[in-house]
């Protein structure tokens, strides 16, 4: 698979009155086409501004300060407000959380999709309305002549949810960025979303990169997962290593703290120790070293490299080889939880 997307030594910062905050330090991973990546961590670890600065979305302050974001061999770090605005909808399309505050509440369903399709590609008013009813009819809305003319506050959160993919897809994009875009739907709806999506994956050969905090949507739709802490990638691996045999320790915590039908229920759940530190104050050395039972000197004082521990198995962790026997996959690991 030829590489889609690019992230090659990534750095944001924001500006703020008490100078530049580094949000996302030397992150690197990439995507192929029609394969679904996830980045997971904590609220804060730089995995939503990573996905934001791909379409330019960082707002006034955050600016991509070093290393180059990569969409089909061009950089976009270097393209345009005019390029950027070419791409986002039509080659590059991003669905976010929560579905009521981004859908226009004062313009019917219909028009919202038809947006995009009048924007890139060239259909008259007629042709495009009709593109509109079918994506939404292709993305299981009972009646969609009717419900197209209907404004976002009289459908449930799982049809307006079904809507985003419909207005993110209808141009068929090359890259779907989701951002955590199940998290404010109950179990039953997330499921038949996260279906839909793999659906329209298949049928479009859509790449997906995927920001969520919740294991199981990532066991669920990942091929390759990124794991982020406090700003830096610690963690890249296919979904069935990193969860089988997890060797950063910060990820073997997370897997760890995954609830388990079969936990033995007098014992405390597992939590990682510590807090994540704040973005002003960074801990020298590596970030998780606060909070790691195998930080040696060190690891106090040397930022680590990133190293293969197998292919494209990659680490950021000066011991690898101490934490890779110490990790005892359970049975059901693949099934998930939330962080
Ligand atoms: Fe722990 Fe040291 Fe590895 Fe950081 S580099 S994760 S402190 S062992």
């Amino acid at each position: 698979m030829g590489k889609l997307l690019e992230i090659d030594r990534l750095q944001i910062a924001f500006r703020t009155d008490q100078g530049d905050i580094i949000s996302v330090d030397e992150a690197s991973f990439d995507l192929a086409s029609g394969e679904t990546v996830a980045i997971v961590g904590e609220s804060g670890c730089g995995k939503s501004v990573t996905s934001l600065s791909i379409i330019g979305l960082l707002g006034k302050s955050g600016y991509v300060r070093q290393g180059e974001i990569r969409f089909k061999g061009c950089a976009l770090t270097k393209a345009s407000s005019a390029e950027l605005r070419r791409l986002r909808g039509n080659e590059i399309s991003m669905i976010f959380q929560d579905s009521m505050t981004s859908l226009n509440p004062v313009i019917p369903i219909g028009e919202q999709i038809e947006e995009p399709i009048r924007l890139h590609l060239d259909l008259s008013r007629q042709q495009a309305r009709a593109v509109a009813v079918d994506m939404l009819r292709k993305v299981g809305i009972a009646r969609p002549e009717a419900i197209s003319k209907q404004y976002p506050h009289a459908l449930s959160g799982g049809m307006r949810q079904r809507v985003m993919i419909a207005i993110a897809l209808v141009c068929k994009p090359k890259l779907l960025i989701a951002d955590e875009p199940t998290t404010a739907l109950d179990v039953t709806i997330q499921a038949q979303i996260l279906q839909l999506m793999k659906q329209l994956q298949t049928n479009n050969g859509t790449s997906i990169l995927l920001v969520t905090h919740d294991l199981g949507v990532v066991a669920e739709m990942a091929d390759k997962v990124v794991v982020m802490y406090a700003g830096q990638v610690v963690e890249t691996a296919d979904v069935f290593t990193l969860f089988r045999a997890p060797k950063h320790p910060y990820t073997q915590g997370l897997m760890r703290s995954i609830p388990h039908l079969n936990r033995d229920s007098s014992k405390r759940m597992h939590a990682i120790p510590g807090t994540v530190p704040s973005l002003q104050h960074m801990p020298t050395g590596c970030r998780y070293h606060p909070r790691c039972s195998y930080a040696v000197g060190r690891c106090r004082q040397e930022q680590p490299t990133v190293q293969s521990v197998g292919g494209e198995h990659l680490v950021r962790c000066w011991l690898p080889s101490e934490t890779e026997n110490t990790w005892v996959p359970l049975a059901g690991h693949l099934s998930g939880g939330t962080l």
